[in-house]
């Protein structure tokens, strides 16, 4: 019978980690036709390490760099600035006192120290900001083709320097892509990071990508998306709660899977990118035994 179906698919579901809250759930993920990945902590692992630290003259230190970019980090909880305090924890550098310090979605942080603003930011704000180097311009393009994310650190209206992080995509991310793709669905990755940064991740896993979007522009794309395909977003669940209602399916994946679990249809809870096509599979099995 349906509802046996049904029952029998969500504890199979359950056993593998692929949670679905009900049948009307399980339909709509028979149907997906596209998958939309946020990027940071969904096709990637979310922790990102310091590579690269570049001071912007010969004036200026690696130390200082790290040291003003941890202090201006230090209330935020975005993983870029977790991997920016770690590094400054393990060189014992000792962080400066900062005022006012206040997140700018999408795209770095922003505080008071002393009587001057500082930052530390995406190189496209920095550019807003008119306090871009040269000399910081083109390693910022060298380190972005190699798939980094970079972000700038200002004082005042002076740029200090660049700090560049890798955050690796997820073991199984490629086959996990490979696997939507066999079975006839695309997949898509939304990230705010650079085109450049995006471009080189999307090259590694193999999927398609769009970059440089501000949390809402991920809903309006979706919206999109939505009005030619069948679409499933899969996101964390923290920052993409408003992308993963907008979707047909919204499912979460990595840190956020406790909080999401009660905005999001469904969750996969062994963070495996390979378990969005076992979870879709699950669902058109289900839905062929019902028809
Ligand atoms: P994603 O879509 O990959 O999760 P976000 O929207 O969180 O990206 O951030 C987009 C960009 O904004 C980052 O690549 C970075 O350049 C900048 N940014 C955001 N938050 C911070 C922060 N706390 N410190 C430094 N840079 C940040
Ligand atoms: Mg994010």
């Amino acid at each position: 019978s349906v509802p046996a179906s049904i029952a029998s698919a969500l504890s199979v579901g359950t056993r593998r980690g692929l949670l679905l809250k009900g049948g009307a759930v399980i339909e709509a993920t028979a149907k997906a036709s596209m998958v939309a990945f946020d990027k940071t902590g969904t096709l990637t692992a979310g922790r990102p390490v310091v590579t690269d630290v570049v001071p912007a003259d010969e004036t200026k230190d690696a130390d200082a760099v790290v040291t003003l970019a941890a202090s201006l980090e230090q209330g935020s909880s975005h993983p870029l600035a977790e991997a920016i305090l770690q590094r400054a924890q393990e060189q014992g550098l000792a962080l400066t006192r900062v005022s006012e310090a206040k997140a700018i979605a999408g795209h770095g942080v922003e505080a008071r120290i002393d009587t001057r603003r500082a930052f530390v930011v995406s190189p496209r704000y920095a550019t807003d900001l008119g306090v871009l180097p040269e000399s910081l311009a083109a390693s910022i393009a060298a380190l972005e083709e190699s798939g980094k994310t970079t972000v700038v650190v200002i004082d005042g209206d002076t740029a200090t320097g660049l700090i560049a992080l890798r955050d690796e995509p997820r073991e199984d991310a490629t086959a996990g892509v490979r696997a939507l793709s066999a079975m006839g669905v695309r997949s898509v990755m939304l990230t705010g990071d650079n085109p450049r940064t995006a471009a080189a991740i999307a090259d590694t896993i193999g999927l398609e990508y769009r970059a440089g979007l501000l949390p809402d522009d991920k809903v309006t794309m979706i919206r999109e998306f939505t009005e030619r395909e069948r679409v499933m977003m899969v996101g964390d669940g923290i920052n993409d709660a408003p992308a993963l209602a907008t979707a047909h399916v919204g499912v979460a994946m990595g840190s956020g899977t406790d909080v999401a679990l009660e905005t999001a249809d469904g969750a996969l809870l062994r963070n495996r990118v390979g378990d969005v096509a076992a979870m879709i599979g699950l669902a058109r099995d289900t839905m062929a035994n019902i028809r």
